[in-house]
């Protein structure tokens, strides 16, 4: 008997093995595809200073939403992206869109916003990024101020002097860098203070437990109170209630993102967004 089951069991393991890797092999196939023919989309998500209640940028997140396969989350494609190296073609893509996108809102009269690209570690990696960069802020006329890079801390911790020398580079014209997800990956402490960023993201799971977990709390508390040492805003991700805003600016966090404020949304809710909050300049 105990053979038998064993041997069913096994039967059980190799087929859902098999089931992900068709599914892995699906998306890798669709994937191609769908980028070939344009159909990734960018959705934008305002973030919000918690003080002067301006929003200040926009995250640039990419979606799909496949003929075949329906809506794909990028918490599903984008690894496979970043294995298949799909991902240096993609991210350019997203980056010249975001950067096209938010010139194009100042052309309209929008008020300018920062326009922040989530950028992969293999995308950091490539010899021309930061020529990449330069060309396509070039090419769409957008003032590098307005350019906003999210890192994480496994992409800068990979090669740090590199990643340091690479960063000064992006600062010399002005573009400015996040530390994306902060708390879920090295978390190395000691590496941050040499990191030449602008803005610290604490990561959704942290502002998930700000409420119902005192140790959490005070986590988020010596985080924004070492970032502000160490001259970083932060922007907590991922608030979705009143009160992880109240005691966030109680804390003296600088900006919040999250579903308390605005999902994202597709360019023309956006825009509709933006008109809602007064920011068309030029009484439109
Ligand atoms: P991320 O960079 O940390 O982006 C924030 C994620 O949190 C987004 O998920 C956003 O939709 C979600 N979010 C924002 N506010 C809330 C909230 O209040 N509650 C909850 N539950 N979620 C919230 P999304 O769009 O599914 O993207 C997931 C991740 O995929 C991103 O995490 C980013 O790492 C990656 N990603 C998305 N677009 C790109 C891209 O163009 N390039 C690269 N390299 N990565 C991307
Ligand atoms: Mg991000
Ligand atoms: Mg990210
Ligand atoms: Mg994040």
């Amino acid at each position: 008997f105990a053979k038998e089951f064993g041997r069913n069991q096994f039967r059980f393991y190799t087929s859902a093995f098999s089931e992900i890797s068709n599914r892995r092999m699906q998306l890798e196939q669709r994937l191609r595809i769908a980028f070939e023919q344009n159909q990734l989309e960018i959705f934008y998500q305002p973030k919000l200073d918690l003080y002067t209640k301006q929003i200040t940028g926009m995250e640039a997140l990419a979606r799909w939403n496949d003929p075949v396969l329906g809506s794909v989350s990028p918490a599903e494609f984008i690894p496979i992206a970043e294995e298949t190296g799909l991902i240096v073609p993609i991210g350019k893509w997203v980056l010249e869109t975001a950067c096209r996108q938010n010139k194009e809102w100042q052309q309209k009269g929008y008020s300018p916003m920062q326009v922040c690209v989530n950028i992969s570690g293999k995308q950091f990696l490539q010899n021309d990024f930061v020529p990449m960069i330069e060309r396509i802020l070039e090419e769409c006329q957008l003032s590098s101020e307005y350019l906003n890079l999210e890192i994480t801390e496994g992409i800068a911790l990979y090669n740090i002097d590199e990643a340091i020398d690479k960063l000064k580079m992006l600062k010399k014209f002005w573009i400015s860098i996040s530390l994306d997800d902060f708390g879920t990956g090295y978390s190395s402490l000691r590496y941050i203070k040499s990191l030449p960023i602008d803005f610290l993201k604490i990561d959704r799971s942290f502002i998930q437990g700000i409420l119902a977990n005192h140790i959490d709390a005070e986590i988020i508390r010596s985080i924004i109170s070492l970032s502000h040492t160490l001259g970083f805003k932060v922007v907590a991700e991922g608030v979705e209630e009143e009160n992880q805003l109240k005691i966030l600016k109680e804390m003296s966090c600088d900006e919040i993102q999250g579903y308390y404020f605005a999902k994202p949304m597709s360019k023309h809710e956006f825009e509709k967004f933006l008109i809602e909050h007064g920011e068309l300049l030029n009484n439109h």
